[in-house]
């Protein structure tokens, strides 16, 4: 068996040429994975599958079950804190190849590596509202559905229609939105090894001129709240019931607490920056350390909204 640890130089080559000669897509050997992620930190992938095509995945996850390799999927890494020494197995980033979008009438179906910005011009040049709210988001439409992006009131979630997944064994399926469940930054997808290939969004026709001033106003209030300029993975955390996390931590004292490369944005006390060298330790050190904090000055345990992966380095 080729344990996860067991995986030596030699097995990593010769696993990505076998599976090269499966896919279309690109196959990379220790992919550095903050090149990844909008944190700009992550150790490296043993294997990074591009694919071209839903097909590619469906071969990708073969090829990982025959080999006992574990796979793990990103979408645009800008939810995740992918830690030092990197991830075992198989990566599977849908963003790289799987971006088709049509539309019809009032609805629009796009592939799971579809960026929303991509997806909310679309939905403007067709005069169609909805995803105003998603401009300023850096997802892929399947990270979004994962974890119910939303923002100024409004989330994918309440747009989606269907959704189409594949299993680790290959095995497709449609979901209609009465089978989907979502919530605040959460979706019933989470936790069930599935990968998004596709989905259909519905949206409701207006004015364009309407949808364009919606998207302006949410990007200015972006501009002005949110420190755009330095790599971050948005919020951190999940904002309590009645309370928001940012405030949480600016009245805890911590903005512009820094350790190692990492600080908490003097701008909005709910990011934390890489000033640039951040370590992914630094930044899980921070996030422990403004936990402690909160929770000794507030008695609020703040729970993070990113999603830590990867082997500490
Ligand atoms: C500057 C900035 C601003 C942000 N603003 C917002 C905001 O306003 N609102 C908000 O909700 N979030 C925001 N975020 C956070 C982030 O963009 C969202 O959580 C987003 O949904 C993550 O999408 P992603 O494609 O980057 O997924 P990733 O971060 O790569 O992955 C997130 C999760 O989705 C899974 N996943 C990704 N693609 C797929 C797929 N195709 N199939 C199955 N699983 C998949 C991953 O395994 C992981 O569990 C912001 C981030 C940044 C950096």
């Amino acid at each position: 068996m080729l344990g996860t640890k067991g995986l030596n130089w030699m097995d990593r080559q010769t696993l990505a040429q076998d599976l090269e000669r499966k896919i279309d897509g690109r196959v990379l050997v220790e992919a550095p994975l903050r090149h990844f992620t909008t944190w700009r930190v992550g150790g490296p992938a043993d294997i990074m599958v591009i694919p071209h095509s839903a097909g590619d995945i469906k071969a990708a996850l073969l090829f990982a079950r025959e080999n006992r390799l574990p796979v793990t999927v990103i979408g645009n890494g800008s939810n995740l804190l992918v830690l030092d020494g990197g991830i075992r197995g198989l990566v599977i980033k849908p963003g790289g190849g799987l971006k088709s979008v049509s539309l019809q009438e009032e609805t629009i179906t796009a592939e799971g590596g579809v960026m929303l910005s991509a997806l909310a011009r679309t939905a403007l040049k067709a005069s169609l509202s909805g995803l105003e709210f998603a401009g300023g988001i850096p997802a892929t439409l399947g990270g979004g559905i994962m974890m119910n992006a939303g923002a100024f009131g409004q989330d994918i979630g309440s747009l989606i229609q269907q959704v189409e997944t594949i299993d680790a064994q290959g095995k497709e399926q449609k979901w209609l939105k009465e089978q989907i469940a979502f919530s605040y930054r959460s979706s019933s997808f989470q936790g069930q090894d599935l990968i998004i290939l596709k989905a259909v969004l519905r949206m409701t026709p207006a004015a364009r001129e309407d949808i364009a001033a919606r998207m302006e106003r949410n990007n200015k209030v972006r501009n002005k709240i949110q420190p755009l300029g330095s790599p971050t993975a948005g919020s951190v955390f999940r904002n309590p019931a009645g309370h928001y996390a940012g405030k949480l931590i600016e009245e805890a004292g911590l903005k512009g607490r820094r350790i190692g490369g990492a600080a908490v944005s003097p701008k909005h006390a709910n990011f934390i920056i890489n000033c640039g060298g951040a370590t992914g330790r630094d930044i899980l050190e921070l996030i422990k350390t403004i936990q402690n904090r909160v929770f000794e000055e507030k008695g609020i345990k703040l729970v993070p909204e990113v999603l830590v992966m990867g082997e500490d380095g």
